[in-house]
């Protein structure tokens, strides 16, 4: 979601425009430097586009100088920000401190959009043009107070936002049957689970144009629903030469994790975990797709054996302790309802969204109860946070200065026991202000 931050001297009316754009009849706070307030980030809306809307009105701190604070702001916002919405007071005209957020926001080289704020009628509205001086383009005459003026202010905002970045997934894609891949280095038993999920249901086979040649995926109902199981011709050929080529196989795992949203990584119990099996987990988190473990030839079992798997897992996989387990054998049929459970719960955790009230509450608990570790002697706070994106989810923690690794991995440790993300990686990134 894009991010749009509010910048602009104290009293040119930042939070009642804030209050406007959110649709909300909030007491006006009065633009205080020192003052910080508890949230910053709300969630909006235009023309049915969502974006973050970022309040910087309680980022000043106490620097000498207004013109000085008030620079630092918008440097710190326009650095946060996709398009900043720089406010003036069109009835005062361009101050020294109006003049220091130009030049501040011109180096940035992020899209700014112009408000001339407190045009409450056609009296001031020469004032506004007065603010083409600034030199940042068209200023918008708006009356925060009264909403004049404010749909043609966010028409520009909205035709600011970055272009979509290409989604990685084929948006003919998105409809239908949720998409899975079958993983696994060979013999694991990825036919034979195939063929036990089929034997018992209809299947249809889809040829997929475009992708590997002789790419077929199937469409198979599992417990009442259907589910398009990714490039099977890979998985069900009979000549296994390119599987035995470690290149092709990467190849083809990379193609069919594209296309898939959720993906199983087969495992054979009956032999020690391998090198290449990690490997296969491994790219599945780095593709950022849901992931469920499922261990096959459980029938193999030995008390011994799973002993020594128990502590494999624990070594080998720690890094997915957060992926759903499922024990099963291809061969009896041993637990094979239990994958669909599994996937619809990876699913979930990988299209979930918290939203931003809410999340920015839940910050606030964790860092009251843990706060982030001092580092150089300074103790970082953490502004806000947002969900920037799902399918994986996507945190950004605005923040005054780095947070430790280990601190990060707390936060997403306690995101997960909160809110689940079962079977979905889970990124968290820093923008920081310096
Ligand atoms: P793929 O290369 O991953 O597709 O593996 P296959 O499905 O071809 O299976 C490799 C071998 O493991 C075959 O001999 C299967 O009969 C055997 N196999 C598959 N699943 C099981 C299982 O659950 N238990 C046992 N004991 N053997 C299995």
């Amino acid at each position: 979601v894009p991010v749009v931050a509010v910048v602009g001297r104290p009293n040119v009316g930042k939070s009642s425009l804030v209050n406007r754009i959110i649709g909300r009849r909030e007491a006006v706070v009065e633009d205080v430097p020192g003052v910080t307030r508890d949230r910053v980030a709300y969630d909006a809306e235009w023309q049915d586009i969502p974006f973050t809307l970022v309040d910087t009105g309680g980022w000043e701190t106490s620097v000498s100088g207004l013109a000085a604070m008030v620079a630092r702001q918008a440097e710190y916002a326009a650095q946060a920000a996709d398009v900043v919405l720089f406010v003036v007071d069109a009835t005062v005209g361009i101050t020294d401190a109006d003049a220091a957020v130009t030049r501040v926001l011109r180096r940035a080289r992020k899209p700014v959009v112009l408000a001339a704020n407190k045009v409450d009628g056609r009296m001031q509205e020469a004032d506004a043009l007065e603010l083409w001086n600034l030199g940042v383009g068209e200023p918008y005459p708006i009356s925060a107070l009264h909403g004049r003026g404010t749909g043609d202010m966010l028409d520009a905002v909205v035709e600011a936002f970055p272009e979509k970045p290409e989604p990685v997934i084929d948006p003919v894609e998105e409809e239908g049957p949720p998409r899975i891949a079958l993983l696994g280095r060979p013999n694991v038993g990825k036919s034979s689970l195939l063929n036990r999920v089929a034997d018992e249901e209809r299947v249809v086979v889809d040829s997929v144009a475009g992708t590997t040649r002789d790419s077929v995926d199937e469409l198979i109902e599992l417990g009442g629903q259907t589910w398009k199981f990714i490039d099977t011709a890979g998985i069900r050929r009979r000549y296994r030469a390119l599987q035995g080529a470690d290149y092709y196989a990467t190849m083809r795992t990379g193609q069919a994790l594209e296309r898939a949203e959720v993906a199983v990584v087969l495992m054979d119990v009956s032999e020690p975990l391998a090198e290449q099996d990690i490997r296969v987990v491994e790219q599945v988190v780095e593709s950022g797709r849901g992931l469920v473990l499922a261990f096959n030839k459980w029938d193999t079992l030995d008390e011994e054996r799973r002993y020594y798997l128990e502590k494999e897992i624990d070594r080998q996989l720690s890094r997915v302790s957060w992926a759903p387990r499922v024990n099963v054998s291809a061969r009896t049929g041993r637990h094979m309802e239990k994958l669909v459970p599994a996937l619809e719960t990876s699913l979930a955790g990988w299209n979930q969204r918290i939203p931003t009230g809410q999340l920015n509450n839940w910050v606030k608990d964790q860092v009251a109860s843990t706060p982030p570790p001092a580092r150089g002697g300074k103790q970082p706070k953490i502004l806000f946070a947002t969900q920037a994106d799902a399918r994986p989810p996507h945190f950004i923690l605005f923040t005054t200065g780095f947070l430790e690794d280990n601190y990060r991995r707390f936060i997403e440790r306690r995101l997960r026991e909160d809110f689940g993300f079962e079977g979905s990686p889970v990124h968290i990134s820093m923008r920081i202000r310096e």
